[in-house]
């Protein structure tokens, strides 16, 4: 694994920036929803659910930044803590215009029930700063990087809350933020907190098999759903949205099962091609320049035409709410396999459900990205480096099993694989409430 490169490629204009314009969408509501929901099939004592529905901390940092041009620019970050239960906080970083306190507290808890899914030995957080990456300079990225983590000092440590990449970060951002946590920390402590971040990259400490985790995640679980159904992945296509560390990775693996990209897209723009896109070439792209514009081999279509484009499976793998009620009428795909996290909003979930199309969803799909950065942490933690092969058979196993317990346990309580995923978790979480008790 490489450094990824930081995106230097201007802003895209105002109006494709945000695909939808859909920022009303209450995203933390919607999770809580679905809290609800899986609380009723397990029957989760309501103290447990009381706890649960809001954040244990929500840190909210304005840190100033002088730009290239010499004008001090104030930046606001977040990062919320949902609980730590069963061990440190952990989550992603996401650099975007859009991020909102509201979204960071879903993902933040969509964190908890991730890793209680994956029996990891982690709680949930989530983090990020306002503002478009692709709009500054990579000496301007480097200070905003650094300034937020000294901005969140304590707030974050190898044993209390443990960030990662998401939406607009990369390996490099970790690089950052571990060395300027290392120089926070004073001479003694500098070389043990390098698992104050994971996702850094191999030379830094990071490990084998973290940047495509998530991707090799999506995989492993789309080869239990095609087993079970007795789909052939062999020859089939796939459409891809957000091309990015997630849906690259996934299209990439799964083009070597014979799984065919014949649609992608990002925030600059959407490209066809029926013959199927070199996911590799595409892939080094988008590194070289931030984003699919402009990529020869492929026919520009309309956010509208992609959505309609028939193939076998669909990977959102950019934003949430990007599948709604239009999206879900316009799909005509056998099954969507959610990279990003809370691509479906309700309405289009009821209708995708309606029409037969299953969903894999982001609590089971896109697990792979904690379950790696465990490994990688606990390999920080031993001062031991695993092989690719070492890192790829854990994940292997650990999604198979958590794809087992799900799809286990949605046949016998007759509800959804996204209301299982939920459920195990909070049974999880619930069992050891019910040891521990509540402080005092
Ligand atoms: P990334 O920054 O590497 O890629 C994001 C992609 O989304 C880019 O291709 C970008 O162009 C695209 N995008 C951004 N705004 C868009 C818009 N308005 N319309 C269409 N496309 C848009 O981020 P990533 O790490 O690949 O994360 C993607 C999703 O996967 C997020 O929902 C994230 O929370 C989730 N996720 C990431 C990881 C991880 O390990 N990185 C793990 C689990 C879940």
């Amino acid at each position: 694994m490489s450094v990824q490169p930081v995106k230097e490629v201007p802003p895209a204009p105002a109006s494709q920036s945000n695909v939808s314009g859909r920022k009303e969408y209450d995203f933390f509501k919607v999770v809580q929803d679905y809290l609800d929901k899986a609380s009723k099939t397990i029957n989760l004592e309501p103290y447990v659910r009381t706890i649960l529905s809001q954040p244990k901390n929500e840190i909210i940092v304005n840190f100033p930044v002088r730009m290239d041009n010499g004008e001090v620019r104030l930046f606001k970050g977040y990062r919320v803590q949902h609980n730590n239960l069963l061990g440190p906080f952990k989550g992603g970083m996401r650099f975007h215009p859009s991020v909102t306190l509201d979204d960071v507290k879903a993902l933040a808890a969509m964190m908890t029930w991730k890793a209680a899914l994956m029996r990891l030995p982690y709680g949930g957080g989530k983090g990020g700063i306002k503002f478009d990456p692709n709009a500054v300079s990579k000496h301007e990225l480097q200070k905003i990087t650094r300034r937020f983590t000294h901005a969140l000092g304590s707030n974050i440590g190898p044993d209390y809350d443990i960030p990662a990449p998401d939406v607009g970060t990369g390996s490099q951002t970790m690089a950052w933020m571990m060395d300027t946590y290392a120089n926070m920390v004073g001479s003694y402590q500098k070389q043990a907190v390098k698992g104050v971040v994971t996702g850094k990259p191999v030379a830094s400490g990071g490990t084998l098999g973290r940047a495509k985790a998530t991707g090799q995640g999506m995989v492993f679980c789309v080869i239990e759903w095609a087993k079970q159904t007795g789909f052939n992945l062999e020859g089939s296509t796939m459409i891809v949205q957000g091309f990015g560390n997630v849906g690259s990775n996934c299209a990439v693996i799964l083009s070597k099962l014979g799984v065919s990209t014949i649609a992608v897209g990002d925030h600059t723009g959407y490209l066809y091609n029926p013959e199927g896109f070199n996911a590799h070439k595409l892939q080094d792209y988008v590194e070289a320049h931030g984003s699919i514009a402009g990529y020869p081999g492929g026919k520009a279509i309309t956010r509208e035409e992609f959505f309609a484009t028939k193939c076998d499976i669909f990977a959102p793998s950019a934003l949430e709410n990007q599948i709604g009620e239009q999206e879900a009428k316009a799909l005509q795909c056998k099954l969507i396999v959610e990279g990003a996290n809370g691509p479906t909003n309700p309405a289009g979930e009821r209708i995708l459900q309606e029409r037969g199309i299953d969903i894999l969803p982001d609590v089971l799909a896109n697990s792979g990205g904690v379950t790696v950065s465990y490994y990688e942490w606990v390999q920080n933690k031993r001062s031991e480096s695993w092989t690719e092969e070492e890192v790829d058979a854990k994940l292997e196993k650990a999604m198979q099993r958590a794809y087992r317990e799900v799809s286990d346990f949605a046949r016998t309580k007759k509800c959804d694989m996204r209301v299982a995923a939920y459920a195990l978790a909070l049974q999880r979480i619930e069992a050891v409430y019910k040891e521990r008790e509540i402080f005092p």
